[in-house]
């Protein structure tokens, strides 16, 4: 590797002073210590979608398999870049997003742009951003069994189609419905999890950090390590 430029150090800077304030946090090894071993699970495949994204959210976005599809303002498919490295995903849209059509807006969504502008990243650039949930549960309640046994395959279609390195889930509701279990977010964060054959971490949801602004460091940590793999 090259020599560092001041303008990157100094743009380096700015962002962690964005997202922590005057405090600088330093990790000397950036794989926290409880990385476990990958566990291979089968891929399923959806050949009765279509290969391309955009097509496939013309094909989806009348979706009425759940009731959610009733009561939604908006079908939420995911933003960002087709051939990303790193898929971020949250559990479902909540009221802003179910409004915008968009995932991650608002206070928690500029959050996120700030720590993916930390790592390099944006919603533009090597991400692409989704939910679990296409549509809105009402009053943000957790996701039910049968919602996510109808949506699920539109989110496995389209890692199957970006075919990233990473996926990152967002807080202990995305991590455990993607993982099929019923852990606390401790026990899944510092793990290389699985999911369906693509490398799955699962790290604090954005709005969890604006309420527990303490959690930062060890989100940054995270997100250090996330970065360690998706520039590798
Ligand atoms: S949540 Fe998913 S399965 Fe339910 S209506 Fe929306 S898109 Fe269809």
């Amino acid at each position: 590797m090259g020599p560092v430029s001041d303008e990157k150090v100094n743009q380096y800077l700015r962002q962690t002073r964005d997202l922590f304030g005057d405090e600088i946090y330093v990790e000397l090894d950036p794989t926290p210590s409880g990385t476990s071993s990958i566990k291979s699970t089968q891929k399923p495949s959806y050949s009765e979608f279509p290969s391309d994204l955009s097509l496939f959210n013309q094909h989806i976005n009348q979706c009425h398999k759940c009731e959610l599809g009733n009561s939604r303002t908006n079908f939420v498919f995911g933003v960002g870049d087709p051939k990303a490295s790193l898929v971020i995903v949250g559990e479902a849209p909540g009221e802003q997003e179910d409004l915008k059509g968009e995932p991650f807006v608002g206070r928690a969504g500029k959050l996120l742009d700030k720590i993916l502008a930390a790592i390099d990243r944006s919603r533009e650039k090597d991400v692409y951003i989704c939910n679990v949930l296409k549509c809105r549960p009402p009053n943000n309640r957790d996701p039910l069994a049968s919602e996510v046994s109808e949506c699920e395959p539109y989110l496995i279609h389209q890692i199957n189609l970006i075919r990233p390195k990473l996926i990152v889930a967002l807080g202990r509701v995305a991590g455990k419905t993607l993982l099929n279990v019923d852990n606390s977010l401790k026990s899944m964060r510092g793990q290389l999890h699985d999911y369906h054959g693509t490398p799955l971490i699962v790290t604090y949801h954005p709005a969890a950090l604006l309420r527990n602004p303490n959690w930062k460091t060890d989100a940054w940590k995270d997100f250090k390590w996330i970065r360690s793999i998706i520039d590798a």
